[in-house]
């Protein structure tokens, strides 16, 4: 049955450049309701969006000793938080065999990473996600029910100036762009991707910080290390067991985890150059994810003979069965709270305003 993207926005703290030019916060949450003020024009109404969840972590939060920021009242929503409603759902989607993307959406700075991987023991939806699936497996493999089986394995691919780089293989990596093709019913995919088996949290975790490594990063004004490229993190999980009858049963789920880059225009870095030509190149694939979202939005809405323009970019090409085919995705949008950022957060709300109609039809991968 065809199925909502679920969409969650989360609005973070001041950074420093916010503080020192004394920003004052644009944004009000609540409930499901998210709020944004036109600095230029506070008196005016402000825009109301609706979306699944609306995470408030902007204040309301302590310091643990650790450096874990922890709600201090009932208002902050921390990275616990944040996971309950996100990552365990995807998991539960995943544990029934469903493929399953999310996907996180904002200007540089904004938040994004910080949602999907997380710093220092404030962990991301993704390796608390990987706790979690090990702990499963472990809990399945301890109750000793014969005959079944878990596997994990672990992709990840960097998309950089529209080139796909397997951060996880140091040959292909050094050689630069690989192929993506097209496979007659499963979709696009890239050509020797490198697919990793994991059989432990450690190992997952260790995987994905080699491949974090060996990220292309680039300065701009806006995050010291702010990548200016998409990272996909594919984990896909095989469970094998056999039913009453004695007949092999094999259940599958991919799931995609995106940080894409920086929804910024180039001029708002103060990129030059190098940089300015990156700007571009992110643009043109985000621009495309944009049109892809808008078309898929209208076809949910009952527009007919809309084409989904899923082969203008790499990104949308990998990402077509996350947003309009065999998927449960969830997607969260990175906000920031203050006035000098108004115009690229007023695009990210709207943006992720129009992902909210688009459905899509996951099915259990069984076999
Ligand atoms: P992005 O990936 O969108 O470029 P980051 O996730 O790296 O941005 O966040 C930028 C900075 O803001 C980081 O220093 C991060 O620790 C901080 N930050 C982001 N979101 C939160 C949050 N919800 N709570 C506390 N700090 C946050
Ligand atoms: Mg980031």
């Amino acid at each position: 049955m065809a199925e909502n993207v679920k969409v969650a926005v989360r609005v973070r703290p001041f950074n420093a450049r916010e503080k020192s030019r004394n920003a004052s916060i644009i944004i009000d949450m609540s409930g499901q309701t998210t709020e944004i003020t036109d600095p230029e024009n506070p008196k005016a109404e402000p825009r109301k969006f609706a979306f699944d969840h609306s995470y408030w972590s902007h204040d309301g939060f302590n310091e643990r000793e650790d450096g874990y920021l922890e709600p201090a009242g009932a208002k902050y929503d921390d990275q616990q938080k944040v996971f309950e409603d996100l990552g365990k759902g995807v998991l539960d989607n995943a544990w029934k065999g469903y493929n399953c993307s999310l996907f996180a959406y904002g200007q540089t700075g904004s938040g994004k990473s910080y949602s999907m991987v997380g710093y220092g023991v404030n962990k991301g939806i993704v390796p608390l996600a990987c706790e979690d699936l090990f702990r499963g497996i472990s809990a399945k493999r301890e109750s000793a029910v014969k005959d079944e089986e878990y596997q994990v394995t672990l992709s990840m691919l960097e998309i950089y100036n529209e080139q796909v780089r397997d951060l996880l293989n140091l040959k292909t990596l050094q050689k630069g762009g690989l192929k993506v093709r097209q496979h007659p019913t499963k979709g696009f995919y890239v050509e020797s991707q490198s697919n990793w088996p994991v059989d432990s949290y450690d190992e997952i975790n260790n995987k994905i910080n080699e491949g974090t490594r060996n990220r292309t990063v680039a300065s701009t004004n806006m995050n010291a290390t702010s990548s200016r490229a998409h990272t996909i993190v594919a984990v896909s999980f095989v469970q094998k067991s056999s039913n009453e009858a004695g007949q092999n049963m094999t259940k599958t789920s991919v799931i995609n985890l995106v940080d894409l880059a920086g929804s910024e225009r180039a001029e708002s870095t103060g990129a030059t150059g190098d940089r300015l030509k990156e700007g571009s190149a992110i643009n043109q694939s985000l621009s495309s994810l944009g049109n892809c979202i808008k078309a898929l939005a209208d076809i949910s809405q009952g527009k007919k003979k809309v084409v989904v323009p899923f082969r203008d970019s790499v990104l949308t090409k990998l990402l077509q069965n996350a947003l309009g085919g065999n998927s449960k995705t969830v997607m969260i949008a990175a906000l920031s709270p203050a006035d000098i950022n108004y115009e690229e957060t007023l695009s990210t709300l709207r943006f992720a305003d129009r992902a909210k109609a688009i459905k899509t039809s996951a099915i259990v991968n069984e076999s």
